[in-house]
């Protein structure tokens, strides 16, 4: 009885997620022989190494095989024994388990562990990390964001969905994530830790649950000033400075995407904002308080960009540069000339405005005009009547 009632009450709230749900997706709903064996060129692999790539041109299957490339490339299927059919099967189980999100989709998902890539070579982080590490970062970004409903935690927590009750308002979203990841995990067949000890699996797991965690941007100061306070004296043999480093790294790629070339990035913009709108709309409805940033009737493209960049991405990007010198080139200078567009467009914006504003008061004034003479040529009518 109890199951029945709880029941109708998940269908009506698509963002609602249990694991009792016949749905699920844990198991992959392909396998393996229809995923094509897709040849990476030449010219892709390379590409696939820089934020420059151009993330839109690739459909799911082509993403998969760009991952698996990932791991092989990074040596992280020979240093961990991962058995490549396995490692096919889970990506391919990761792709059923990001949902058609406007923004929070497997494409983000790809994104995100593509510009990990990125910097793990730009920064030659294989020469100053061991290889679990490695592995902790590329496998927390391919399960950063699974299962995301597309409604956020603040959501959650005021709609007091299932999530948020089962991890009691404590970033409900990322440890929801975190925990989808380790289901499919515990699945034999999509165990890509299988041939790892116990005691080494217990390390990845704790540390792929740190990272997904971390990307929580409720904690992003706290994130942030905390590394800030390490940089001067950073120091790779110790594990809470690795450990920070690791955190300010997956928070960088997971909010990426101005650093990529504009005509990359843009897109994703308006991804974001019509998963906000979706939210603030439904908030509406629902009586639930609306953030200004969702707001479709307060938020414009390019001050919501402006913020961002300036309070957010250049400081979290500027710290890291002073780690890694090399960012400032390839990652901060895009982030520079994205800020400086955005600035243009805003006033370009607002003077258009202006002008809307003087025409409808010229309008606005011919039409007062207009109506007096007619009160006087009445007038006179009415004079030459009478
Ligand atoms: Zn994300």
């Amino acid at each position: 009885m109890l199951r029945t009632e709880f029941f109708i009450c998940r269908t009506n709230c698509p963002c609602k997620y249990s694991f009792l749900d016949e749905n699920k997706k844990l198991t992959p709903q392909r396998d393996i022989p229809s995923y094509p064996k897709y040849m990476l060129s030449q010219e892709t692999i390379e590409a696939l190494r820089k934020p420059t790539f151009d993330v839109w041109l690739w459909e799911p299957n082509e993403m998969l095989s760009c991952l698996e490339h990932m791991y092989h490339d990074l040596g992280l299927v020979k240093d961990f024994n991962i058995n490549p059919i396995t490692l096919k099967r889970w990506l391919l189980c990761i792709h059923d388990n990001y949902r058609n999100n406007p923004f929070h989709n497997f494409r983000h998902c790809f994104c995100v562990t593509q510009m990990m890539y990125s910097m793990i070579s730009l920064c030659n982080l294989q020469d100053k990390f061991p290889q679990v590490d490695i592995l902790i970062l590329m496998t927390a970004a391919v399960c950063h964001d699974l299962d995301h409903p597309g409604y956020n935690n603040t959501y959650q927590i005021n709609a007091r969905t299932e999530l948020a009750v089962r991890y009691n308002d404590i970033s409900p979203l990322e440890n929801h994530h975190c925990a989808v990841a380790f289901q499919i995990i515990a699945q034999p067949e999509c165990n890509i830790f299988s041939n790892v000890n116990q005691e080494q699996f217990k390390w990845i797991r704790q540390g792929i649950i740190t990272l997904i965690l971390a990307t929580d941007m409720a904690r992003h100061a706290e994130i942030l000033d905390s590394f800030k306070e390490k940089i001067n004296n950073f120091d790779y043999s110790n594990e809470d400075h690795v450990t920070c480093l690791k955190m300010v790294l997956i928070k960088c790629c997971d909010i990426s995407n101005e650093v990529r070339p504009m005509e990359v990035a843009e897109p994703w913009v308006d991804c974001l904002l019509e998963e906000y709108f979706m939210q603030s709309d439904r908030e509406k409805s629902e009586g639930l308080p609306v953030a200004p940033f969702m707001d479709r009737d307060k938020v414009t493209k390019p001050t919501a960009q402006i913020g961002f960049l300036k309070f957010v991405l250049i400081p979290m990007f500027e710290t890291v540069t002073k780690l890694f010198p090399e960012v400032e080139e390839v990652m901060l200078q895009p982030l520079w000339e994205s800020r400086d567009r955005y600035e243009e467009l805003k006033q370009l914006e607002e003077a258009m405005k202006d002008m809307q504003k003087k025409s409808e008061s010229l309008t606005m004034e011919s039409t007062k005009n207009h109506k007096v003479s007619l009160f006087f040529k009445n007038c006179f009518k009415v004079d030459t009547w009478t």
